[in-house]
């Protein structure tokens, strides 16, 4: 859409950041807690007890167009919006993809990273490394002057060039009052192409990288959208604001 791109005042960056902290400390516990035997249930029990530990802190993806949970867990092949369940058990050598909002007064935080379980192959590591780095290349696009554009070709270029796929159907986006906001963030681009970038823009820049192809089909949950190839796939997060300079990482 067109919308317009909402820019937020200095003190709602502030409760942005404050909500970013708890999704930040909230992942750092999954990774800790992740390991072969548990379940992705147990990790979104977790997740929500210690979330609404913070008084007026409350899991953002609950109820949000009806999701049931407090996490996404996307373990392998899944790319987003897997739903915790006591029947999905993590296996030594798998990757989970922890996604995670949380709302402080009114405004939302987002951010998601892709966990080993125990010990991986280099290849499935390699995955996780560059989806990061390709995150932080996108990140480092989002500077006052750009365009939305130049975020996605920066992350598109990381990954392509490691011989990964970019994920089209799933989109970034901006976030504050409302979880999902304009504009809208393609994992890929042409720079100097799309919305204008300005100061005080809040946005979730979030790559959903595949090592085959990147096409997507959504299971029979209506939720869980994985590889049609089978191919793993990984899926890294945060939520930043546009500032005169570098952006700010609100999610660490
Ligand atoms: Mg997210
Ligand atoms: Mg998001």
């Amino acid at each position: 859409g067109a919308g317009v791109i909402s820019i937020k005042s200095g003190r709602e960056i502030d409760t942005m950041a404050r909500a970013g902290r708890i999704v930040f400390d909230t992942l750092e516990l999954m990774r800790t807690l992740v390991r072969p035997g548990l379940s992705t249930e147990d990790l979104d029990r977790e997740a929500e007890a210690f979330i609404r530990s913070h008084p007026g802190a409350t899991p953002s993806f609950k109820g949000l167009y009806d999701f049931p949970k407090t996490l996404c867990t996307s373990i392998d092949e899944e790319i987003v919006h897997g739903i915790p369940s006591p029947k999905r058990v993590l296996h030594e050598g798998s990757i989970v993809s922890v996604d995670v909002g949380v709302c402080v007064d009114g405004l939302h935080a987002d951010s998601a990273t892709t966990i080993p379980v125990g010990r991986v192959a280099p290849d499935v590591q390699r995955l996780l490394d560059v989806t990061e780095r390709s995150l932080y290349a996108g990140i480092a696009a989002a500077r006052s002057g750009n365009h939305v554009g130049d975020i996605g070709n920066a992350v598109q270029r990381v990954a392509e060039g490691a011989g990964f796929g970019v994920v089209r159907e799933l989109v970034g986006h901006g976030i504050g009052t409302r979880f999902h906001e304009e504009p809208q963030i393609p994992n890929f681009g042409v720079p100097k192409r799309g919305p204008q970038l300005k100061p005080g823009m809040t946005l979730a820049i979030e790559p959903m990288i595949t090592i085959g192809s990147p096409a997507t089909r959504t299971l029979t949950d209506k939720w869980t959208v994985v590889t049609q190839d089978g191919s793993l796939s990984a899926h890294f997060e945060h939520t930043v604001v546009v500032t005169e300079g570098e952006a700010r990482i609100l999610t660490k």
